[in-house]
């Protein structure tokens, strides 16, 4: 059966960088060869260098590939550069928004690619495709920095959890994507809304981790919305100890569902 590209009718007929090329290339020249690393969905972890055998997907077709994809990877490589070297920056409104549409595309195809449940149905793929950003009422995303050693110097992951809410303790279903590129962290949380709760845009999680979130991330979405810009770096950043970027990737819960 031929496979349909997630955000639009044609058939699947490309393979898409997991990471695109410009990243590994400025990783590759930024820093000594340290693995790429990627947590599966069902919690297997996979490493390689980057260089030797790059991450690919089959989930996009060519279209979409090298037109809107394209497009939002050109959009994202001047804003996303100093931070992935470790460079300060104050992101505008549009800036924030590039972001968070380039951290949607990777929760999307990481999640389609990998086996199992996928948590993004095919109208969320659809509107994303249209609107190239950030849902309003179901996403958060936040940035930090990470004071990289011997860690890899690429990390994804990603986990489908059913979250507690910060005030009424509801089950939300949501899907956290974690990624770390060099100094620059990025978190994106998506959640399906059941219909007890309220349609405010903004909605709290609890914590199953005590770190002083606030002052390790920036959020950028839905605060672009609020139309704040956002500095980076946060004041505290993420190391192999204390403030380890595992405790962020698990910090809303870590068993999947
Ligand atoms: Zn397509």
């Amino acid at each position: 059966m031929t496979k349909q590209c997630i955000f639009c009718d044609s058939p699947v007929n490309t393979r898409e960088h997991a990471w695109p090329r410009w990243l590994i290339k400025l990783l590759n020249a930024t820093q000594e060869s340290r693995p790429m690393s990627l947590r599966r969905h069902d919690g297997t972890d996979a490493q390689w260098l980057a260089k030797n055998a790059p991450l690919r997907f089959k989930e996009v077709c060519a279209t979409c590939n090298n037109e809107w994809m394209s497009d939002l990877e050109s959009e994202s490589i001047p804003i996303m550069t100093p931070m992935i070297r470790g460079e300060a920056i104050t992101l505008n409104i549009k800036q924030q928004i590039t972001v968070g549409a380039w951290a949607t595309k990777c929760a999307m195809l990481f999640d389609a690619h990998d086996p199992g449940e996928t948590f993004h149905d095919r109208l969320d793929c659809l509107h994303f495709r249209k609107s190239l950003t950030p849902s309003l009422d179901s996403t958060n995303i936040w940035l930090g920095r990470y004071n990289t050693s011997g860690s890899p110097r690429a990390f994804t992951e990603h986990r489908t959890l059913r979250t507690p809410l910060m005030r009424s303790g509801n089950l939300v279903k949501s899907h956290v994507h974690t990624m770390a590129f060099g100094f620059l962290v990025l978190q994106i949380v998506r959640f399906k809304r059941t219909v007890h709760e309220s349609r405010a845009f903004k909605i709290h999680f609890q914590h199953v981790v005590n770190l002083p979130w606030d002052k390790l991330t920036v959020e950028i979405w839905p605060n672009a919305f609020e139309l704040k810009a956002a500095r980076w770096p946060p004041p505290l950043a993420f190391d192999d100890s204390i403030h380890h970027l595992q405790l962020l990737a698990r910090r809303f819960g870590g068993d999947s569902t």
